[in-house]
């Protein structure tokens, strides 16, 4: 029975029979986000496309090759937010949250659209959580924001993961070591991909970023930022990891995380799966002091991090870990002859106005095949009702688990299924 129309290429749809784990997902996170006083913040979709060639960077892949840009009506430049921190920190900015009390811990859930190769755990439309603190360079914030992605995928049962960071420094730090890493890669130069041979003019440090395996093989033996953390950052990075040490949060420090973007200084981190293969990032974060500066506001430092739903829903099946089961109805009402299915409509009512769910297939009038419809829903109980039943005001409960039934009053059915 397919259809003439498909979904756009790098993109699906979350159906029926998937969206409860998207659900229980939500829920874990908004959950965790709760226990941190951290609320809600939600930007539109699409943005003024300078947000992102001022934050992001023109010259990075992302606003480079993958971004949905395009012009309204009003000849308007726009873009599809390819990430969300940009949008959250131009909304803080606009809407001076700085200055409002415990306005300074955000997160936010939904889309986000880059034009890539469509491959495995890859898509045009994604759906992220993020967390942004914006306030403070304090690596006290640093630690706590790391706690809360901890805990997040600690309370979705998730074990199979480990806690990556990195310093990159601040740009006092990065001066000297942009140097000494031009110095490292020129030798390589004609073997670096054609990518990296730009990055290493404009920044040298996502040369180390880079996914080809040549460019990564030379990378490994690059000198390490750490070594060149000027005092500030160096005691900034130590202080958090003594805090998460303190916190019982175990970690490596992995000097090849520099993340792709140019506002990021000083901590950087990763929530890797260590068993998935080559995309195996199931959060990234870190700090971007400077980011609020690049859009226009005062210097506001920030920290936060994003994680993508697709990645995770694969990481839980992978461990086959519970999203909390599909959602059931408690009742389902089978209704034989025309006036009971008249009066059905009525009893639904009554039973939803009481806060049951009951389900009900209009569609199905013998006994027979409301029964089976009835037990394929999983639901609880079933509330049968016929012409015999509507003349003594009464209907039939039975227990779909036991098959055990009773008749019951008409008039009692809400306070009975209450009880049970
Ligand atoms: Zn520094
Ligand atoms: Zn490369």
């Amino acid at each position: 029975m397919a259809g003439k129309y498909k979904v756009p290429r790098g993109t699906f749809d979350i159906l029926p029979t998937e969206s409860y784990k998207w659900q229980f997902i939500t829920e874990k996170f908004r959950q965790v986000t709760k226990l941190f006083n951290y609320r809600e913040i939600v930007t539109p979709i699409f943005e003024s496309s300078e947000i992102f060639e001022r934050s992001v960077g023109e010259d990075s892949d992302i606003v480079e090759k993958e971004m949905y840009k395009f012009e309204d009506k009003k000849g308007r430049s726009l873009a599809l937010r390819p990430e969300g921190t940009a949008p959250v920190v131009r909304s803080f900015i606009e809407n001076g949250l700085n200055l409002q009390p415990n306005a300074s811990k955000l997160y936010y859930l939904g889309p986000m659209f880059r034009y890539d190769r469509p491959q495995k755990g890859r898509y045009r439309q994604f759906y992220q959580y993020g967390v942004e603190n914006i306030s403070s360079n304090d690596p006290f914030v640093d630690s706590e924001v790391i706690s809360l992605a901890y805990l997040f995928l600690k309370n979705l049962g998730i074990a199979d993961f480990e806690l990556q960071i990195n310093s990159i420094g601040c740009s006092n730090c990065t001066k000297d070591y942009d140097a000494v890493l031009n110095r490292y890669f020129t030798p390589f130069l004609s073997d670096l991909c054609s990518d990296c041979r730009k990055r290493l003019v404009k920044n040298p440090k996502r040369v180390l970023d880079c996914k080809v395996k040549t460019c990564k093989k030379i990378a490994a033996k690059a000198p390490s930022m750490l070594d060149y953390l000027d005092k500030n950052c160096n005691e900034h990075f130590s202080q958090v990891q003594d805090n998460l040490k303190l916190m019982d949060i175990p970690f490596v420090i992995n000097p090849k995380i520099v993340r792709g973007l140019d506002y990021y200084s000083q901590t950087a981190f990763e929530f890797v799966v260590t068993s998935l293969g080559a995309q195996n990032t199931l959060i990234g974060g870190g700090r971007y002091d400077g980011l609020s500066e690049q859009l226009g506001g005062k210097q506001m430092p920030g920290v936060g991090f994003a994680g993508g739903f697709e990645r995770l829903i694969q990481s839980m099946e992978n461990e086959k870990l519970s999203f909390g089961g599909e959602q059931i109805p408690s009742i389902y009402l089978v209704a034989l002859g025309n006036k009971a299915r008249v009066y059905s409509l009525k009893l639904l009512m009554e039973l939803r106005r009481n806060g049951i769910s009951v389900d009900i297939d209009f569609d199905k009038i013998s006994m027979n095949s409301q029964m089976k419809a009835a037990n394929r829903s999983k639901a609880d109980f079933a509330l049968i009702l016929g012409a015999e039943e509507l003349t003594t005001q009464s209907i039939i409960c039975k227990d779909l688990k036991n098959g055990e039934q009773e008749k019951i009053n008409l008039k009692e059915v809400v306070n009975y299924l209450r009880i049970r």
